[in-house]
C-alpha cells in the first residue's frame, strides 16, 4: 500500500517514515553543506532528527490529549505528524501546537554552545525551526496557536478561516519571493533575497496542506451539525526544512560550513 516511504523505526510506538525522495536526495544534500561528505551527512541527518524530535513533541502531548498518532513522515520539504481524533478545545490545541517549537528551542539551547563542526549548526537550525514555526499562519504551529486563540472569540470554523487566509498570504509571498527574489529590505531585517525555487515549492506545499485542513474543519463542522461528531485526519505539521530561510540559503550555508571546516 505504501511504496513511497520507508519505515525507519518506531518511537513511543509511532512509526517514523522517510519519503523515498528524501533518501534519494540525502547524499546530494550532504555534499551541499560541506566539503566533507561524512560531516555533511551527519549534519543533514542531525537536521532531520531534529525535525523528528519536533514532531514527537507535538505527538506525545497529542497522545496525552487522547489523539491517535498514525505516523511521522519526513520528506525533503520537512516533517508531518499524521493524527486523528484531534482535540478541538482551544487549550488542548494550544498545548499540542506549542510542544513542537518548545522541543526545537530546547535543542537549540543545548546544542548551540557545544563546540564542534556539526552540533552548533544543528543547534542553529533548531533555533530557526523554533522561530519559523511560530509564524502565525496556517499550517504552521503559530497558525494553530492563533486559531486556538481566535476560537475562544469567534468559533472554530471562523478562526480556521482567518488562520488559513493568513496562511495563503504567507504562501503567496513565499512563492513570489521564491520565484522572483526580493529586491528591497523590509522592516529593516527581511531581505534583500535572491531567487530560491525551494522556497516557492515550500509555499505551494504549505498552501495545499492549509487548504486540506480547512476543508477538513468544514466537513467536521457540517457533520457536527447533522449527526454528531466525526473525527477527521489531519497533517499537523509542516516543519520547513532548513535551507529555505537564509539569504540564498544553499550558498550561504555551504559557505558558512566550509569556512568552519577550513579553520580546522
Ligand atoms: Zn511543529
Amino acid at each position: 500500500m505504501r511504496n513511497d516511504s520507508i519505515l525507519l523505526g518506531r518511537a513511543f510506538g509511532i512509526p517514523i517514515r522517510a519519503h523515498i525522495m528524501l533518501l534519494i536526495l540525502l547524499p546530494i544534500l550532504a555534499t551541499l553543506y560541506s566539503s566533507s561528505f561524512i560531516l555533511g551527512l551527519l549534519f543533514v541527518i542531525g537536521v532531520f532528527t531534529s525535525v523528528v524530535l519536533h514532531e514527537l513533541g507535538h505527538s506525545l502531548v497529542a497522545i496525552r490529549k487522547g489523539c491517535h498518532v498514525h505516523e511521522i513522515v519526513l520528506s525533503p520539504l520537512g516533517g508531518v505528524a499524521k493524527m486523528s481524533n484531534i482535540p478541538a478545545r482551544p487549550m488542548d490545541e494550544f498545548q499540542v501546537a506549542i510542544a513542537g517549537p518548545l522541543v526545537s528551542l530546547a535543542l537549540a539551547v543545548i546544542l548551540l554552545p557545544i563546540p564542534g563542526p556539526v552540533l552548533p549548526y544543528i543547534g542553529y537550525i533548531n533555533a530557526i525551526l523554533f522561530v519559523f514555526n511560530l509564524i502565525p499562519a496556517f499550517p504552521m504551529d503559530g497558525g494553530r496557536i492563533l486559531r486556538a486563540f481566535l476560537t475562544t472569540k469567534k468559533g472554530r470554523l471562523q478562526a480556521t478561516k482567518t488562520a488559513v487566509t493568513l496562511g495563503k498570504v504567507l504562501c503567496a509571498l513565499f512563492i513570489l519571493v521564491g520565484l522572483f527574489g526580493l529586491k528591497v529590505r523590509l522592516f529593516g531585517f527581511i531581505g534583500p533575497l535572491s531567487r530560491n525555487p525551494i522556497l516557492a515549492l515550500i509555499g505551494i506545499y504549505m498552501l495545499r496542506a492549509g487548504q486540506a485542513e480547512y476543508r477538513m474543519v468544514q466537513m467536521e463542522y457540517q457533520a457536527n451539525r447533522r449527526n454528531g461528531f466525526q473525527n477527521g485526519e489531519i497533517e499537523v505539521e509542516v516543519s520547513p526544512p532548513p535551507y529555505a530561510q537564509n539569504e540564498n540559503p544553499l550558498q550561504s550555508w555551504t559557505e558558512k560550513i566550509s569556512r568552519l571546516f577550513k579553520n580546522r
